[in-house]
């Protein structure tokens, strides 16, 4: 690429090309240097700071790539936007009750992100829910507010409901969502025991379904919750055992990533159904919980297709602020305190995975002879003039020609009729065909289907160093897409098409989806690697849900973690770094013994210099080198 080229590219082309403020929420752009900033609140708008800077602090401070980087404080600007929101929509809309937040701890269990968010949260009175014991026990840990709430969701045996218990006894609104009858039966048992009144919700599995990829969360076939017939049967039960006064809230939880405004609303108005027929039989109803299913625009396009939502936070407070004040007005019923418990829209935007590329594998034909060598084979001879024909008036029958000869090379290759070279250069007058096919293939008026798909076929493929089953599961696992551009070199024409490999060397360790401004497309534009420099990918929005999935995938473990702060006046402190697991850490949790490894290949060293094939100082090189493998990462290192 020459100079004139760099300037004729533009940081607004980029800026467009990777909808870098369609999905960034306002959090990233770039910057005048080419470079992606993350942008937070300042003390008079908002204050910037390149991720290339935070990379040089991070390396200075020996972490490497890949590093999972956690921006604090944009946790809490969520915390903030949507408490706000809520506040807001009450205002405006004259709504009598309140809003009261819970984090789910399952979307990102990191003690940083949780203890941060009881932390800035407890300003909102903004609590947790939680699915399981532990989670239970980090809450009560975290909250120092009495006023947060506690959400407890998931089956829950004796000891959860105990543990429960005590929660009301220390003062915390700890309050148990029922999803099964049994579960009813254990409470009501339990908290006679203790002799304490419990705080009960009941989860009822609404008709409204919903579309996008955790549909199954909703609807008749649901797995949670309580069917109309059970809820009848719950409410029977406590009112038996006089508990009914206990029974405060209703909860509902379509699926996450809920794509369309028309869902939610359809939900909040089934659930209001049944909040007033519950308040008619004689609960005394005070609160309203929507679940999780506030969306994040993943791939730009505020559209419901894909992996995006029809719908601001703000529009979402005031539908369903609305809808319950409707609904609940009709009866002349008192406002409840509605309560979300919003996990993705809390922490999505928070973290950043950048790693760095180590090799790109290119689909282009090295240099080709002026002329065929003498007396050349047939088939590679046809192959050659084939090659003189392709002028861009019939595409689809010169792709079909060079396929067919390059086939009858290989075939006659596999028979011993053609020697190794002129396989070689039968493949590179192939690859010279089809580059020159798809630099012709835009001139069509109609692209025929087998050309569509060959410029995904001849992409370079940039190896990550990171793996897509370690740190983005919901990518290989259900396809979800995240914003995926370079942070650096953004005032620069991206030249390439590429899609990305992981280190795994797996077919699934890939990314080859990715957002683009006309929908969703096969390759990434990315740049030509300079010799000698380092180039930076950033994979965004990953806070929620991908951090504790990931597997053990050909042993590569957690990567390197690192917590910024980005001060009011844009200071950047560097809160908290967490090395990545080492190669000891990995092998042990698939429980091999580092020291009984370590152990064999010494005796192995010492046997070989017995024989005198080693000498005792390239033993102890050996060992030595073997040892600093085991405590070092498990991902590439230059
Ligand atoms: C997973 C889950 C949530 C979080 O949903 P988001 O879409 O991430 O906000 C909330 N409530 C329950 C019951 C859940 O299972």
């Amino acid at each position: 690429m020459n100079d004139t080229d760099t300037q004729q590219w533009s940081v607004k082309q980029s800026t467009d090309l990777y909808g870098i403020e369609e999905w960034g929420g306002g959090y990233f752009g770039i910057n005048n240097d080419g470079n992606v900033e993350v942008r937070a609140p300042g003390e008079d708008g908002k204050v910037a700071v390149p991720l290339t800077e935070i990379i040089d602090g991070l390396k200075q401070r020996g972490l490497d790539m890949p590093v999972l980087l956690r921006i604090e404080n944009l946790v809490d600007s969520r915390i903030s936007i949507l408490n706000e929101s809520f506040a807001e929509a009450i205002k405006v809309t004259g709504y009598k009750g309140q809003y009261r937040g819970a984090f789910p701890i399952k979307v990102n269990q990191q003690s940083h992100i949780v203890e941060e968010i009881a932390r800035f949260g407890e300003r909102y009175n903004h609590g947790l829910e939680a699915g399981s014991k532990a989670e239970l026990m980090i809450a009560m840990s975290v909250l120092q507010n009495r006023e947060s709430l506690i959400i407890c969701n998931g089956y829950k045996d004796a000891e959860f409901i105990d543990l429960g218990l005590q929660a009301r006894k220390l003062g915390f609104k700890c309050i148990f969502v029922l999803e099964t009858i049994a579960e009813v039966r254990l409470v009501i048992k339990r908290s006679r025991e203790l002799n304490v009144d419990p705080m009960i919700g009941v989860r009822l599995k609404l008709s409204t379904k919903v579309e996008g990829h955790w549909a199954e969360d909703s609807g008749d076939r649901s797995l949670f919750g309580l069917t109309t017939n059970q809820l009848v049967e719950v409410m029977d039960e406590l009112r038996e055992a006089k508990l009914l006064h206990c029974l405060q809230l209703l909860h509902f939880h379509l699926g996450s990533q809920i794509p369309n405004i028309r869902s939610i609303r359809a939900g909040v108005l089934e659930a209001c159904r049944y909040y007033i027929e519950m308040v008619a039989e004689g609960a005394p109803l005070s609160y309203i919980d929507l679940g999780g299913g506030l969306a994040i625009d993943y791939d730009g396009t505020s559209s419901v297709s894909g992996h995006s939502r029809n719908y601001s936070v703000q529009e979402y407070c005031v539908d369903v602020v609305e809808a319950i004040a409707q609904q609940l007005d009709a009866h002349q019923l008192p406002h409840p305190t509605i309560v979300t418990e919003s996990g993705r829209a809390t922490v999505a935007h928070t973290s950043v995975l950048l790693f760095n590329v180590l090799d790109v594998g290119h689909f282009e034909p090295g240099p080709l002879p002026e002329s065929l060598p003498d007396q050349p084979h047939e088939q590679l001879s046809n192959l050659w003039h084939t090659l003189k024909m392709i002028d861009g008036d019939r595409l689809q029958e010169n792709y079909n020609d060079v396929i067919y000869y390059r086939d009858q090379v290989r075939d006659c290759f596999f028979r011993g009729e053609i020697n190794l070279r002129d396989r070689a250069l039968a493949e590179n007058l192939c690859l010279a065909g089809l580059q020159r096919i798809v630099s012709l293939v835009p001139q069509m008026k109609r692209i025929p289907p087998e050309l569509e798909a060959l410029p995904e076929q001849l992409a370079d493929i940039y190896y990550g160093n990171f793996s897509v089953f370690q740190s983005l599961p919901d990518s290989w696992a259900i396809n979800q897409v995240f914003p995926v551009m370079p942070i650096h070199r953004l005032d620069e024409e991206p030249t390439r098409k590429a899609t990305i490999a992981d280190l795994t060397c797996d077919c699934d360790g890939k990314l080859d989806s990715f957002a683009g401004p006309d929908g969703e497309t096969k390759t990434l534009s990315l740049h030509a690697i300079n010799e000698g420099e380092e180039y930076h990918l950033g994979v965004f929005l990953v806070g929620a849900y991908q951090e504790t999935l990931g597997d053990l995938h050909n042993l590569f473990g957690d990567t390197n973690v690192a917590s910024v702060r980005i001060n009011t006046d844009g200071s950047l402190d560097f809160v908290h770094e967490l090395h990545g697991d080492s190669i000891a850490d990995v092998l042990s949790y698939v429980e091999y013994d580092p020291q009984s490894m370590f152990r064999q290949f010494r005796m192995a060293a010492e046997q070989a210099v017995r024989d005198g094939r080693i000498s005792v100082s390239e033993r102890q090189s050996m060992l030595a080198a073997y040892s600093e493998s085991l405590r070092g990462y498990t991902y590439f290192e230059r």
